[in-house]
């Protein structure tokens, strides 16, 4: 029953700040609370912990450290530092050196100047520990700047970052198109948010059919594109035609989240395809975490076990 609720309804409970305070409380405060099952944690040594197990099981990482929609410049510029925080301990651990990056976290909502001088520090610091890091996607109202932002500072150098292209976007064949006339590395997702018809298929199929097309597009004229998804029939159609063209496994990688479906992870890195796990952490989880549920809304379920089993602890 709850797999018809709507992607909407967790759109709309994201925003509730009571919800959002519970959550908060007791979401995290145990190693077996509730969101610890898509969050590596909320500091960078637990993120860390997380990927060194992940990568001893011979698997990749890339890390997030949450954060979106911040509403100042200096809330972006904090974003900012923490990230190059971020860059300087993982290159110090020794793991992945990759990281995925919100632009609304370094300001695209206040002022778009900031954000690319943000994105600048985080780029320069990277390359020069030899970092890759990915520009996530968000919701429609920021393709168009995440895209043109990336395309400048292409245009001025910059290698050592990528995109994410949304198959249910309507837009996504001639995006995709454009990143790989640049030679850009691209990660395929579905998209995770709430989009109305006039931009977005509204049915699984057509988002399927629409992912299928960019990814043999990717795979024929990409550069190392991620194929991002835990759904077992894009897999196979993944594999399937990899296979049929002969396209070597370490020309592409697969990519799930952290916490989901790791059966397929390991059975994947297992069969010799490249593999990494994108790994949340930081305080600022609920929006990421709202939407997980949204995705698989039988989530919830082991969400409200787990609170009512929550409160009733000292
Ligand atoms: C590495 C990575 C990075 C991403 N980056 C972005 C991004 O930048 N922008 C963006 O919009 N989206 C991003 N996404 C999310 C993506 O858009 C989808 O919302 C998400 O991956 C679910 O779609 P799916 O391809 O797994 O297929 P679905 O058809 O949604 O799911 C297929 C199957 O996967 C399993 N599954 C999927 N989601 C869950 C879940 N939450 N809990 C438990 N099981 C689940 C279920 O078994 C389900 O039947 C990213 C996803 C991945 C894997």
């Amino acid at each position: 029953m709850l797999d018809a609720v709507p992607k909407a309804v967790f759109s709309m409970l994201a925003s509730s700040g009571a919800l959002k305070r519970l959550a908060s409380r007791y979401g995290m405060r145990r190693s077996d609370s509730f969101a610890r099952r898509f969050i590596a944690g909320e500091t960078i040594e637990e993120a860390i912990a997380a990927a060194r197990a992940i990568e001893q099981a011979g698997l990749s990482v890339t890390l997030d450290h949450l954060g979106e929609s911040v509403s100042s410049t200096e809330a972006a510029d904090e974003a900012t530092r923490s990230y190059l925080d971020v860059v300087s301990r993982i290159a110090d651990a020794g793991i992945s050196r990759n990281i995925s990056i919100k632009l609304t976290q370094l300001g695209l909502d206040v002022d778009r100047a900031t954000t690319v001088d943000n994105l600048r520090r985080i780029l320069d610091a990277a390359g020069k520990v030899g970092f890759f890091v990915r520009i996530d996607m968000e919701g429609s109202a920021y393709t168009a700047q995440t895209l043109e932002i990336f395309e400048t500072l292409w245009g001025i150098g910059y290698r050592n970052a990528g995109v994410v292209i949304q198959s249910y976007l309507r837009r996504s064949a001639a995006d995709v198109g454009r990143m790989n006339a640049l030679g850009a590395r691209v990660r395929l997702v579905k998209g995770a948010y709430r989009e109305p018809r006039q931009v977005a298929f509204q049915q699984k199929a057509e988002v399927d059919a629409s992912f299928v097309e960019l990814m043999q597009v990717l795979l024929g004229h990409g550069t190392h594109p991620a194929i991002a998804t835990h759904d077992p029939a894009m897999i196979d159609a993944t594999k399937q035609y990899a296979s049929s063209r002969g396209i070597a496994k370490d020309t592409f990688e697969f990519q799930m989240l952290f916490g989901i479906r790791r059966d397929l992870q390991s059975q994947l890195a297992g069969e010799g395809y490249p593999f990494r796990v994108y790994v949340p952490f930081g305080r600022e989880w609920f929006p990421y975490f709202m939407r997980r549920l949204g995705e698989r809304p039988a989530n919830v379920s082991f969400v409200v076990k787990s609170l009512v089993r929550e409160r009733k602890r000292p």
